[in-house]
């Protein structure tokens, strides 16, 4: 069991888990503030929509969930857009019609930024 941390999105995970399963790291798609950062520091581009919601989503949030402002929805659709982070990485297998056979080299979907072993 080693641990792991992905190079775009900073998390960390033991690979196999605790349970003896293997895991397969896939990056959680930007925040609305992650994405907010990104697209004013230009790593991320964004449609001139997206860019509508970031500014609607810049001012004030409110404290009501019953009563949400601009601000809150704005950020609830941000949150709905699935927008990956640079280096998105997916570890899963690229999926197709038949099974792989069992020493066949299976291809991942993203290697992405990678991950780096950072415990034993
Ligand atoms: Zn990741």
């Amino acid at each position: 069991m080693a641990t792991y941390k992905c190079n775009a999105c900073g998390a960390t995970f033991t690979n196999p888990q605790r349970d003896g399963l293997l895991y397969f790291h896939v990056c959680r798609p930007l925040s609305p503030d992650e994405l907010a950062i990104a697209a004013a520091a230009g790593t991320v581009r964004v449609d001139a929509a997206t860019e509508q919601l970031l500014a609607r989503a810049a001012a004030a949030r409110g404290n009501d969930p019953a009563h949400p402002t601009d601000a809150d929805l704005a950020r609830a659709a941000l949150a709905e857009l699935d927008i990956k982070r640079p280096g998105h990485v997916d570890q899963n297998s690229v999926p197709r019609a038949r099974p792989y056979e069992r020493d066949e080299i299976v291809p991942r979907r993203s290697d992405g930024a990678g991950v780096v072993q950072v415990g034993a």
